[in-house]
């Protein structure tokens, strides 16, 4: 099955979070699956385009599966702490594999795919300028 591609990395595919964790006017922080394999990953936000935010580059991670599944039962069990919210997001981002791939996105439509070579920032989208979008796009064959 090494033929396989992921759901993620099939250019005309819609985004279909299993999970967003940060949202602002479209995914910032997502969890996706692969409806095929049932593989799960983590997308975050690497670059947008100013002014509307609907282009967007994000990183791929695979997680996984056993870390996926501990990390959606522990973040849907009752509990209100915030810090420990953050605690099972640090723990899924550091039991995530190096980043293979970056998608271009528009809207929740995939338009794009490229390598990546490592792993991009993973920062907050308040730090993400919008400058350095065209930066990110140049990876990405027209
Ligand atoms: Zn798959």
């Amino acid at each position: 099955m090494n033929t396989h591609q992921h759901s993620w990395a099939l250019p005309g595919e819609h985004l279909e979070p299993v999970l967003i964790l940060e949202d602002w006017l479209g995914p910032v922080t997502a969890l996706l699956r692969c409806p095929v394999c049932d593989t799960h990953a983590l997308i975050y936000l690497v670059a947008w385009q100013s002014p509307e935010l609907k282009h967007r580059i994000f990183a791929v991670r695979v997680v996984p599966d056993e870390v996926t599944k501990t990390y959606l039962r522990n973040i849907r069990s009752d509990y209100c702490d915030l810090t420990r919210k953050q605690r099972e997001f640090d723990a899924l981002i550091t039991a995530a594999e190096p980043a293979s791939l970056l998608i271009s996105v528009r809207g929740n439509q995939i338009e794009a795919t490229a390598p990546a070579k490592t792993n991009p920032t993973l920062q907050s989208w308040h730090e993400i300028e919008t400058e350095d979008y065209a930066h990110w796009k140049k990876l990405f064959p027209d």
